[in-house]
This record gives structure tokens, C-alpha cells and sequence, in this order.
């Protein structure tokens, strides 16, 4: 299948509701995008976990998925699991974000994530951001609320396990969860891999996308 390529791609915004759910819902391909391009400006905000142990996982956890990348990383410390009670502090957050950043993608979770924190920064991105190709990431958890995604990045078997490899050695806070293992982080990177005919991907959904099927001059 052919793979569609955006005309410019130098600036990222990478959006999370917790520390981990960007390296979990999109970490190889931020490890993918960051590989091709030194420099790529990624401008990631995290709603919760700010002024703990996991702002500190988080922020070396997205420096070596973003190597080589111009990253800026903010964490903020609204309540986990309270997004909806705390929207417009993460409304303005976003507006703020916006503001001093041009991205050429955005990568946040979906709109049908069953997680009301996810769920509800998903159905903000819209309402901050137009006319910016936005991506939201699948998180595999006890809710089973995996979709069906229609946007795939195949990751290379080294990459795939790169991730896992980050993940596991950078959120040591989350290794008790019994979920939290190489096998579902694989697992459904195969089965994305499966979909669009590559070993691993990372899936995703989007609300839009407009293409430009005019020749180039
Ligand atoms: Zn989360």
C-alpha cells in the first residue's frame, strides 16, 4: 500500500493525558519521526503527574524517544482522573500551547478511548487545533476499548523493540501493573503490523484528513 508522506513535517505536538500514555500509544513513532529528522521541534504536554516521581520518568522517558529531537516538555499536575472536572485548566493549557507552536502534526489520544482523562483531551484537540493533521493513539487496557484504527505507522522489529525496551527501563513506577509487559506492547504492535502489512505498527484514528492529489510542479 502506499504510504502517504506530508509535504513538511518539522514541528510536533505530542499530547498525553498521564506520564507514559505517549510513549505507550505512539512511542515508535515518535522514535520513527525523530530517526529522519535531527532537529524536529516536539512540543509534548502531559496533564498529570507534574511535581512527582513521574515527571522525572517522563521527561527522561521522552528524551530517548525523542533522540536527537529540539524537545520541550511540560507536565502539569492536574488530578488523575479528573479531566473532566479540571477541563478548562487543560483547555487553556492547550490554547497556551497553541499559541507558541506551529505543528505540521499533532499526536494525542482518540476520541474513543474509554479512559475519561484521554477521552476528554481527545475531544479537545478540535476544538484548540484546525487545519492540523491530528493523529490519536490506542492505549491497550482492562477496558478493552481497542477500535478500529484506519491511520498505520509500521515500525522497523528494531524499533518495535525499542520501545519496549524504553518503556520498560524508563517507567519504573509502572512495572507492577500486571499488564505493563513486552508481550502487550508486541502483541498488538503485531496485530497493527498484521493490518497494513508490515511485522509492527503503531495505529491510529483521525477525525480528518484532506489530501492534495495535484501533481507536483
Ligand atoms: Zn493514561
Amino acid at each position: 500500500m502506499t504510504g502517504l508522506r506530508p509535504a513538511r513535517l518539522d514541528a510536533v505536538v505530542a499530547l498525553g493525558a498521564h506520564c507514559d500514555d505517549l510513549a505507550i500509544g505512539a512511542g515508535g513513532t515518535l522514535l520513527t519521526l525523530c530517526a529522519g529528522r535531527p532537529g524536529l521541534r516536539v512540543d509534548a504536554l502531559v496533564l498529570s503527574g507534574g511535581g512527582t516521581g513521574r515527571e522525572d520518568e517522563e521527561r527522561a522517558a521522552l528524551a530517548a524517544f525523542c533522540p536527537r529531537a529540539d524537545l520541550a516538555v511540560t507536565v502539569l499536575k492536574l488530578p488523575d482522573g479528573r479531566l473532566p472536572a479540571h477541563w478548562d485548566e487543560a483547555k487553556n493549557a492547550l490554547e497556551d500551547l497553541r499559541a507558541r507552536t506551529a505543528p505540521d502534526l499533532i499526536l494525542a489520544p482518540w476520541q474513543g478511548d474509554a479512559h475519561q482523562d484521554h477521552r476528554g483531551l481527545a475531544e479537545l484537540v478540535p476544538t484548540v487545533w484546525r487545519g492540523c493533521l491530528a493523529l490519536g493513539y490506542e492505549i491497550v487496557k482492562w477496558d478493552g476499548d481497542l477500535g478500529r484504527p484506519s491511520v498505520y505507522q509500521p515500525l522497523d522489529p528494531e524499533t518495535a523493540e525499542a520501545k519496549v525496551r524504553l518503556l520498560q527501563e524508563h517507567y519504573p513506577s509502572q512495572r507492577h501493573r500486571p499488564w505493563y509487559d513486552r508481550e502487550t506492547f508486541l502483541g498488538l504492535a503485531r496485530v497493527r503490523g498484521v493490518e497494513c502489512g508490515a511485522r509492527y505498527a503503531e495505529a491510529f484514528h483521525t477525525n480528518k484528513i484532506v489530501i492534495d492529489l495535484a501533481s507536483g510542479g
